[in-house]
């Protein structure tokens, strides 16, 4: 409606002109040379605005042709740049999807269309690598390492290339470049942690290490390996304040302490880590110093006094009184262990121990130690270290998992996870130096 009115007011408006033109009287005389040209006003005017028209025409068109290279190339820059971003989303389709020769193809069109940018480099890439083609993901992000605007991409790239191709050395030069480039990312520092611990640089670990990573266990191994006595002490004791609930922290920092001479301070700590979360380690620490059976089963009792009734301080208790003769004493605490729910191997071969000793070589005592051994052919397994992450067991506490590698990942328990994805055990392999599956 608007357009019709303004088409009818420009018609108006024409119409208006044309006829002021038409009406105006007289003529217009022009002499070039010998040539002399008359017309009315109304001729001239249409004239000179035709000619006005045709040289308006004129000049654009010329325009046109002279700015026509640069829209020739304005359209194909605009056509390059639809067809490389029709080409990233398909790579990154192909990508999601596992394509390696459509990530790769689409990935090298839209490098083509849109040329080096961040976004097609890494597309190249990570196309290389889900390819299996190392030598151009590691090109594609050697690229993107010299880029201002995209350093970090490029080594962290090239830092997982090193991993995976286990070359710790250039692993550990691309992680400091990367930390140069974005210092703090917590992605970088795990992977510090990470490199640290497979260097064995546990100090370094432990420096590297937030809340994420049991900070204990790192201190722990890092007091173990320190050759200077007052560094190792320091590093026992940051070990043990971070994790008193860890056993090896705790053993760590009581055995440095021991070694000083301060034996009360150091059965202190074992205590209070024995009431937190009590481990056979613990007690054999606690009860090294007595060859006495009788002070052995003392000492058990002040390591015990504040967690009596715990399984594992009844277990503890039960075996220190079998030791001394005091078998009434033995039946009791390991019975009280049973009746709380505690059905390990170790519990029923301790309670066919007391039956051998109670009873000795009788039809009654023999009866009694055979069903004791019975029930510890098919009793719970005894706890032992399990890696929380990958689940499988090892006969010794690491600070990183020797299976995966998990920095604090052990813990002591009676047994793995019910999802546990793998049900292995770690033995130790003389001959590789090593604990292997
Ligand atoms: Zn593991």
């Amino acid at each position: 409606m608007r357009r019709v009115l303004y088409f009818l007011l420009a018609a108006i408006v024409v119409l208006v002109v044309a006829w002021f033109f038409a009406g105006l009287p007289g003529r217009i005389t022009a002499q070039i040379g010998n040539i002399t040209v008359e017309a009315a006003i109304p001729v001239v005017a249409l004239g000179l605005l035709l000619a006005f028209v045709v040289l308006f025409f004129l000049f654009r068109l010329i325009g046109g042709l002279i700015r026509l290279p640069w829209h020739l190339d304005r359209w194909r820059s605009a056509r390059q740049r639809r067809l490389g971003d029709v080409a990233v989303t398909r790579a990154l389709l192909a990508l999601a999807a596992g394509e390696k020769a459509g990530a790769r193809r689409e990935a090298h069109r839209a490098r083509r269309m849109l040329s080096d940018t961040p976004l097609t480099l890494l597309l190249a890439a990570e196309a290389g690598r889900l390819a299996g083609r190392d030598d151009e993901a590691e090109a594609a992000f050697r690229r993107l390492s010299e880029r201002d605007d995209a350093a970090f991409l490029g080594y962290r790239g090239l830092l997982r290339q090193a991993i995976a191709r286990d070359d710790w050395a250039e692993a550990a030069v691309f992680a400091r470049q990367a930390e140069a480039v974005q210092p703090g990312t917590d992605w970088l520092r795990q992977e510090r942690v990470r490199l640290a611990i497979r260097a064995g640089n546990w100090a370094e670990a432990t420096q590297l290490a937030d809340g994420a990573v049991s900070r204990g266990a790192l201190a722990a191994a890092a007091s173990e390996a320190e050759p200077d006595k007052a560094r190792a002490l320091k590093l026992a004791r940051q070990a043990w304040k971070d994790d008193p609930a860890l056993a090896p922290a705790a053993l760590a920092y009581a055995a440095r302490l021991r070694a000083d001479g301060r034996e009360s301070r150091a059965l202190a700590v074992i205590r209070h880590s024995w009431t937190l979360a009590p481990h056979p380690d613990l007690a054999t620490f606690a009860l090294a110093p007595f060859s006495d059976t009788l002070a052995r089963v003392k000492a058990a009792q002040r390591l015990t006094e504040a967690n009596p009734t715990h399984s594992e301080s009844r277990l503890l208790l039960a075996r220190t009184s079998l030791e001394a003769g005091l078998t009434g004493e033995a039946r009791h605490q390991a019975e009280a262990a049973r009746d709380a729910g505690v059905n390990q191997r170790r519990l029923w071969l301790l309670l066919a121990d007391i039956e051998a000793r109670d009873h000795g070589d009788t039809e009654t005592g023999r009866a009694a130690q055979r069903e004791a051994l019975r029930r510890a052919a098919t009793a719970d397994p005894d706890p032992q270290w399990h890696c929380s992450v990958c689940h499988v067991s090892s006969p010794a506490w690491r600070a990183a998992c020797p299976n995966c590698g998990s920095p604090g990942g052990l813990q002591w328990s009676a047994d793995a996870p019910a999802s546990s994805p793998v049900q292995a055990v770690l033995i130790h392999d003389p001959e590789r130096g090593r604990e292997v599956l």
